[in-house]
């Protein structure tokens, strides 16, 4: 179950190199979609969903032994670079606007994962920012993205609940990876004990 504050707040990330930045503007609780599914105990499901997804697309997709997601609706998120995001003149791209042929001057590439699929990078330092698919039939209208929970900012990442709270696609998964993150592996080092800091390990992220 969702821990996340019920209050509206304003999640921020973007790729590497900061040609690419966004804002994710979560509203409050009784304004999040409610999805058609229950959690385990019976409980409605609000936007957004944040999991892990053990598929083997976005494993090579992210290069990464998992992908984790923060799916939500599109209308939630805005795209810009760094300065754009500061100036109150620049008109902010949607994320249909973003997976068009024409996505502003933003150095985005669109790769057509499978048939419907679209999935985002940085054309300058290549980060995975997105995925978005075309709406199914049956479902409602509300368009939804899925964005790159790796791409949020330190500081976003440690607010109250933004962490996955459910696996995706585990009959999928690789068996050591998904005991990995279950129940870790005491053979690694924890905590890089013994080992050097991070030369860039700093949180401070600046919109
Ligand atoms: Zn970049």
């Amino acid at each position: 179950m969702s821990s996340l504050s019920p209050n509206a707040f304003t999640l921020r990330g973007g790729c590497d190199c900061r040609s690419i930045r966004y804002t994710i503007s979560v509203p409050d609780l009784s304004s999040r979609l409610i999805l058609p599914r229950e959690d385990p105990t019976g409980a409605e499901v609000r936007s957004p969903e944040i999991f892990l997804d053990h598929c083997d697309k976005c494993r090579r997709v992210s290069g990464a032994l998992v992908q984790a997601w923060f799916s939500c609706p599109q209308d939630w998120v805005e795209w810009g670079t760094t300065s754009a995001l500061e100036s109150p003149t620049f008109t902010r791209l949607n994320t249909a606007d973003l997976t068009s042929s024409q996505p502003g001057n933003l150095p985005i590439i669109n790769y057509a994962s499978s048939e419907g699929v679209i999935r985002s990078f940085c054309g300058k330092c290549g980060t995975n920012l997105l995925y978005m698919r075309e709406r199914r039939p049956e479902e409602d209208d509300t368009l939804m993205v899925d964005i790159v929970l790796g791409s949020l900012d330190g500081e976003s990442l440690e607010r109250q609940g933004v962490r996955p709270d459910r696996h995706f696609y585990w009959d999928s998964g690789v068996n050591w990876i998904k005991k990995l993150v279950t129940e870790g592996d005491r053979s690694l080092n924890e905590n890089g004990e013994g080992l050097p800091k991070h030369p860039d390990s700093s949180r401070k992220e600046v919109v």
